[in-house]
């Protein structure tokens, strides 16, 4: 069977560029085998501003103008709701700190965002002695639900196949490539850790990231926002909060464990006084790169092979923007921003 494209892998880099393929009437097959979950564990929070030192993401707003209009289309096309829009309140650990986020609240890339004012904290299951700051444009996409109808969408069209890709059965051609009966002009891997078993691309330096999350069920909470402290809490209906989340650069496995666990409750417990319950537990692996930046190019030695990786702790806000910009590189030979391209390693 001809194809123009091979993905491998179908998280939010892989929805991301098959959107892209969709839109510009490429046909292509998307092989995807389970293996890593980032994507459909993450918290899927997208907030502009880095709320540890109240400093602007990187490239923001850029990425914002596309993924918004990126997730709407995707609800008119499944007629469902997966963004939600949800203000963030940052809990100050002290004046210092109130003091900074008046200051950041001046600064241009900061003030669309980040409210110049002290928010007082009338909760009295909230532990927040020097109250809390707003910030507004903020949200979270429901990747799990999206993700789901994304793959049952693709079975319908009969070009997902759920199975691992071995790259050892790639077989090159001059304008090329065939794997197990697909003729493809280009495979694209966005494999999120999965990276590392990719013998044509493992020479790029990822730092992955293990993230653990619990979901929590707190009836007494009645918390209507993202609260950001020592950890998140992100409230979904229900009086259900999900809770996040650790950072661990030694396990490699997408396995909850009993460390994380005790971490994060470690944490909640300073940041709320009410009773609650743990109903979920999970864990994914970020794929993180040395420098914070993503993975996006045309393997230097072999024209037919593309990457889209590395979206690190803001898959959300990032993918639709890399996914646009590695078809533009592709098929109209559009140049990368060194920033961004693997050519950099
Ligand atoms: C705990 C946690 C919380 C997070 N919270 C947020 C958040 O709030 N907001 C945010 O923006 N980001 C968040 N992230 C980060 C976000 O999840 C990632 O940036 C994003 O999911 C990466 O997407 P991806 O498609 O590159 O990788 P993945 O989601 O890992 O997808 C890669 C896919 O490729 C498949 N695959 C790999 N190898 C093969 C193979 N050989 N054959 C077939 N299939 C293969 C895997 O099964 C997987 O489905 C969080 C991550 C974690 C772990």
């Amino acid at each position: 069977m001809n194809v123009d494209y091979i993905i491998v892998g179908l998280g939010l880099a892989g929805i991301a560029f098959t959107e892209e393929l969709l839109n510009h009437n490429k046909s292509f097959v998307v092989f995807e085998d389970n293996s890593q979950n980032s994507s459909l564990v993450a918290g899927g929070i997208y907030n502009p501003v880095i709320l540890k030192r109240f400093t602007p993401v990187w490239n923001a707003k850029e990425q914002l103008d596309i993924a918004l209009p990126h997730y709407r289309n995707l609800e008119k096309k499944f007629n469902k709701v997966y963004h939600h829009k949800i203000d963030i309140y940052r809990v100050f650990k002290s004046i210092e700190e109130q003091n900074n986020w008046f200051v950041a609240c001046d600064k241009i890339l900061l003030r669309d965002y980040m409210l110049p004012e002290i928010i007082q904290n009338k909760n009295k299951f909230l532990n927040a002695p020097f109250d809390l700051g707003k910030l507004t444009g903020t949200g979270r996409i429901d990747v799990k639900s999206l993700a789901h109808d994304y793959r049952s969408f693709l079975k319908q069209k009969n070009v997902f196949i759920e199975e691992k890709f071995h790259h050892n059965q790639i077989k090159n051609f001059e304008k090329h490539i065939e794997y197990q009966g697909y003729k493809s002009k280009k495979i694209i891997f966005c494999e999120g850790y999965g990276l590392k078993d990719n013998p044509y691309f493992n020479y790029l330096p990822m730092r992955e990231t293990k993230g653990e999350l619990i979901t929590i069920h707190a009836p007494d909470l009645k918390v209507h926002y993202l609260i950001k402290s020592a950890i998140f809490m992100l409230p979904l209906g229900n009086d259900l909060y999900k809770v996040g989340a650790t950072f661990n650069w030694d396990d490699k496995s997408k396995v909850p464990t009993v460390k994380g666990k005790d971490e994060l409750e470690f944490k909640l417990n300073t940041v709320i006084n009410c009773t609650y319950k743990i109903v979920e537990h999970t864990a994914g692996i970020r794929p993180t790169i040395k420098d914070r930046r993503p993975l996006v190019g045309i393997h230097p030695n072999n024209k037919k092979l593309a990457i889209l990786n590395g979206l690190g702790t803001r898959g959300v806000m990032i993918a639709p923007l890399m996914a646009k910009k590695l078809y533009q590189h592709i098929e109209n030979n559009s140049v990368l921003d060194r920033e961004i391209s693997i050519e950099r390693f």
